[in-house]
């Protein structure tokens, strides 16, 4: 029987946080640099107290994800970001590294908690990605609670990408905002968990990138991409730039680096490295090694993360050092 310390590491999203920053005091949003902190701290926490009480590190991973979810913090469940179109199209997915399975949900419109809707189907069907109407479907079937709208965060900020996406164009369908993808403010959720049998789960949730195409799915319900866990290995969860991310295979190298040997915090920069080489850059990761160690890295201005263990929240950050 494994016995390790449980751990659980979160993070509010790699991205242009002084931008959020400003269009919250010119909004008078209230997200501030402390309530983001305070958030991350709160989600993990959420999750911590999952593990503490014998639960799973996949139910560790939903508590917390679905706490920034709710949070209207982040861009994930009620904030998440809007596409061109001004609508709510949301990702999430989930990979339990015991069973080796995940489940990943994309271009969502109805559920409050995407990362409930797929934790759900995780338990329910060997299909690895459902989407669209579908999907929307089954979270009203299964009786999930339904996303309220477009929240003023996420109005604030598609806002500031519109104006900036169509300052001296002629934009007028998609092939031309295909083109024009530059615009990216990104800050979706994730988190990964290490229970005390060992067993590793890593999740994400997001609204895409703002502003994004309408059908555009990034890395976040890919596993290999968004996220991934395995019993023995480890876990991560990605934020960023979709494409340079799902170009990468970001959370499928780090595993295979963990695996060879490189702790999180080595496994995180050289994958990291070698995304920058394919695609630019553009992203961050949290990790959890099989023996505990953790990793929050990221060549973004900025990404918001936090730590809880035994005792409260061990570690947190946010900005680039
Ligand atoms: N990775 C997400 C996406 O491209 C965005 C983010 O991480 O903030 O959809």
């Amino acid at each position: 029987m494994v016995n390790v310390e449980p751990l659980v590491i979160v993070h509010g999203g790699a991205g242009r946080w002084s931008l959020v920053f400003e269009a919250s005091r010119e909004r008078g949003l209230g997200i501030s640099e402390e309530s983001v902190l305070d958030g991350v701290r709160q989600a993990a926490l959420a999750g911590y107290r999952v593990l503490e009480s014998g639960g799973s590190a996949v139910d560790a991973v939903v508590e917390s994800v679905a706490w920034m979810e709710g949070s209207g913090l982040f861009n994930a469940g009620i904030a998440a970001a809007l596409a061109a179109n001004g609508e709510v199209l949301m990702d999430a997915g989930i990979m339990d590294g015991s069973s080796r399975r995940a489940v990943g949900v994309f271009c969502l419109k109805y559920p409050r908690h995407p990362i409930r809707l797929a934790r759900l189907l995780l338990g329910r069907t060997r299909h690895v990605l459902l989407g669209c109407e579908y999907a929307d479907r089954l979270a009203r079937e299964y009786g999930l609670e339904k996303h309220p709208g477009p929240h003023p965060r996420a109005q604030a900020l598609y806002d500031a990408a519109r104006r900036k996406a169509l300052e001296g164009s002629g934009y007028t369908d998609n092939r031309e905002l295909l083109e024009r993808l530059g615009v990216i403010l990104s800050d979706t959720v994730g988190a990964v968990a290490l229970d005390r049998d060992g067993n590793i789960a890593a999740g994400v949730s997001t609204g895409g990138t703002t502003f994004k195409v309408p059908g555009r799915v990034g890395d976040s319900p890919i596993p290999g991409a968004g996220y991934y866990a395995l019993n023995g290995v480890g876990g991560a969860a990605a934020t960023g730039l979709g494409e340079a991310i799902l170009l990468s295979s970001l959370t499928s190298r780090i595993a295979w680096y963990l695996r060879e040997g490189y702790d999180a915090v080595k496994a995180g920069w050289k994958a990291l490295g070698e995304l920058e080489e394919v695609a630019g850059g553009g992203a961050g990761v949290i990790i959890i090694d099989s023996n505990g160690g953790y990793a929050a890295v990221f060549d973004t201005e900025a990404m918001p993360w936090a730590v809880a263990a035994e005792g409260g929240v061990k570690d947190y950050g946010l900005w680039r050092r």
